[in-house]
């Protein structure tokens, strides 16, 4: 039997993909990870004025990407986000359904509106893109991966984070069913879980004594993590190399959640 090199396994060559929020932080490396190993890929976000900078950074390295505009809680939105990655690179294989939001504050006082905010944006988001997706690919016979972006506070809670927490639980739930019905389709379904990775959104909070102080007391690695420490898993769900892989949360956290 044949052994594949590293490059081989995880080759994208010829895959389309679809990051949903990729106009910053998580979503714009998990963009410029996939087209880098091969997918021509779909950048979809609100602000698609940033999306023409990312689009220009993939090219510069031989990549391909087409910037489409989506809100995750718009509906009208999807289908027709779908639709232009598809004109322009065939149909969509692997979905990254990266969007979030987070709303901070105690239950007792939380406003309804953040709650609701955070369940839209980061549970009903990724139920109806990957609704979408999941028809397409079937429809398309070929199977898929679809990547949902759960957090590693699915696992293991904190205070003032209940709105954040509950959605991001059901996202770990939500992965399970869907990898449930959508196995027969040979596709899979499957969630990574970042603890604190630094960003352009939190690095200031982190450089803060508070910041520093919660590092050291909380993660047992001592250490926020390295966005690009996210980007074998990515591809190890996006690929071949994870072709057995399904209705798996992964945590890539330093520990965070034991
Ligand atoms: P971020 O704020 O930089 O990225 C979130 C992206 O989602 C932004 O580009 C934003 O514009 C987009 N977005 C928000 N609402 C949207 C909507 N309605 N429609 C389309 N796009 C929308 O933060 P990030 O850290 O890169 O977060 C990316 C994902 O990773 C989120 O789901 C987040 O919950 C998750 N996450 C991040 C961390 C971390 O430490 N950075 C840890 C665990 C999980």
């Amino acid at each position: 039997m044949t052994i594949a090199s590293v490059g081989e396994l995880f080759d994208l060559s010829g895959r389309t993909a679809l990051v949903t929020g990729a106009s910053s932080g998580l979503g714009w490396r998990f963009a410029e990870v996939l087209a880098a190993n091969g997918a021509n890929v779909g950048i979809a976000a609100r602000r698609t004025d940033r999306l023409e900078t990312l689009k220009s950074e993939i090219e510069a390295r031989g990549g391909h990407a087409l910037p489409v505009p989506l809100d995750v809680t718009d509906i009208d939105t999807i289908a027709p986000a779908f639709d232009a990655v598809e004109k322009a690179f065939g149909p969509v294989d692997i979905l990254v359904n990266n969007a979030g939001v987070a709303a901070e504050g105690f239950i007792a006082d939380m406003n309804p509106a953040d709650w609701r905010k955070v369940l839209d944006t980061n549970l009903d988001g990724v139920f109806l893109v990957g609704q979408e997706a999941a028809r397409r690919m079937t429809a398309v016979g070929k199977g898929g991966s679809i990547v949902n972006i759960a957090s590693a506070i699915a696992f293991k809670v904190s205070k003032t984070l209940g709105a954040y927490a509950a959605a991001k639980a059901g996202v770990v739930q939500l992965t399970k069913v869907m990898a449930l019905e959508l196995a027969d389709a040979n596709i899979r379904v499957n969630a990574i879980c970042p603890g604190y990775i630094e960003t352009e959104i939190n690095s200031d909070y982190f450089a803060t004594e508070g910041g520093k102080k919660m590092i050291q007391r909380y993660v047992p690695m001592k250490r926020l993590g390295d966005i690009k420490e996210l980007d074998g898993t990515l591809l190890l769900l996006a690929s071949d190399a994870g072709s057995f892989i399904t209705g798996t949360p992964i945590l890539v956290d330093g520990g965070i959640a034991l």
